[in-house]
């Protein structure tokens, strides 16, 4: 049997007028899952902790988050593509606009004119033995990597996450000699960039049209790059990704699946969805593992807007699961959330998610799809951390403990 894990982040409510998202949405094929599988309810880190989408994931995944996790950095950075070597910081970058030495929009205005260029011009500068590698990501937003030897992530942001202060200047967070250096180094790249970006042309040309200057750079999150086992190390099976988030992607990278990439995704809640199901069912002819995730429920969660929530569901029900269901033979597939995000709390909380696996499964008596339905089902409550043994024993892809 192949797998297939889905998941639709934050998708985990709590009642809003008595129900939750999941409730009030039809979802006809998600209720065929929990119908024909079993289910369960699901803290995909511990109990009671909330959940990042990274430290979620890489929990799904198999991995102790709180041993591998070394922060956002470098996991952004594997997402835009960028390749880490062992030793390599990772960090978010934010193009800003900067006046008289004050932040006045932590995004630029949100506009993208130019970006590119300047991103290509504040790309490969060496600092003190140091290479920094720049990429320009999705709308404002940039990740860099320091690759040098002897850097440490132990060092403060250079954002302020605030307007109208200054860029603040990075300090070691330890008394070692590398966090001195690379905050060190975090402050010289502030600097430099600041001189080549304050005088470029595509910035005269921004004013000139109106727009706010990408004149500096904000840097926030630096991780040094986590080692991971390769999932196929881990758990034997060659695994493959759809996402349209970065995090997630870089997440997927690190631990060696190949990602794929569909074209309309954007990770919103008009996403091309439906591209997605199909590349889901071309890869499960190839792959042994499959990996959709779908990033728009989130979204319509942090902006507390339910309505949104239920249609997403809902579209993810017609033009993801059926398609899925009606296409795929010998395939378990796992549906379930990577945290609750309810829209009455716009944030990541630690409510269970509902879980559903389907296919070669002892069925039980749950019929429907929703977070209290599934937590009457035979797998009870589990811990994300287990989900890939039980994804993979119930595959047959996994190994006797004993004789
Ligand atoms: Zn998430
Ligand atoms: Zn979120």
């Amino acid at each position: 049997m192949k797998s297939l894990l889905i998941i639709c982040d934050g998708m985990g409510d709590r009642l809003t007028s008595g129900k939750t998202p999941l409730e009030a949405a039809s979802t006809p094929w998600m209720d065929k899952i929990a119908k024909e599988g079993i289910n369960g309810i699901m803290d995909s880190v511990r109990t009671g902790t909330r959940p990042g989408s990274d430290t979620a994931h890489l929990s799904l995944f198999g991995y102790n988050p709180f041993k591998v996790y070394t922060g956002r950095g470098p996991l952004e950075a594997a997402g835009a593509g960028l390749t880490l070597k062992t030793g390599d910081v990772g960090i978010r970058c934010n193009f800003a606009s900067v006046k008289d030495k004050k932040i006045v929009d932590r995004r630029a205005g949100r506009e993208e004119y130019g970006l590119q260029e300047l991103a290509n011009d504040i790309d490969g500068i060496e600092i003190d033995g140091v290479k920094t590698i720049f990429k320009k990501c999705p709308g404002h937003r940039g990740a860099l990597v320091l690759r040098g030897t002897n850097l440490s992530s132990e060092v403060t942001d250079s954002d302020p996450e605030e307007i109208n202060v200054g860029i603040r200047k990075s300090v070691p967070l330890d008394d070692s000699e590398e966090a001195k250096f690379t905050s060190g180094i975090i402050n010289k790249f502030t600097k430099i960039t600041t001189e080549i970006l304050e005088d470029h042309r595509i910035n005269e040309e921004r004013e000139k049209l109106g727009k706010l200057p990408a004149n500096a750079i904000l840097m926030r999150g630096s991780g040094i790059k986590p080692e991971i086992e390769r999932f196929e190390m881990r758990h034997g099976v060659k695994g493959a990704c759809i996402s349209a988030t970065d995090l997630i992607k870089g997440i997927c990278r690190l631990v060696g699946m190949d990602v794929i990439d569909v074209e309309g995704t954007t990770g919103h809640v008009d996403s091309n969805i439906k591209g997605k199901a199909l590349a889901t069912i071309d890869a499960l002819k190839s792959y042994e593992f499959v990996f959709l995730h779908i990033k728009g429920t989130d979204e319509a969660s942090h902006d507390g807007d339910f309505e949104a929530k239920k249609m997403m569901i809902e579209r993810i029900d017609k033009e993801v699961i059926r398609p899925i269901l009606e296409n795929i033979e010998n395939t378990n597939v796992v549906l379930t959330a990577d945290h609750s995000t309810p829209v009455s709390v716009r944030e990541h909380t630690a409510d269970p998610v509902p879980i559903a696996i389907y296919g070669d499964v002892r069925t039980d008596l749950v019929d429907k799809y929703t977070e209290r339905d599934c937590a009457r089902g035979d797998l009870n409550r589990i811990c994300g951390r287990y989900l890939m043994d039980i994804l993979f024993d119930l595959s047959n892809k996994a190994k006797l403990f004993g004789a």
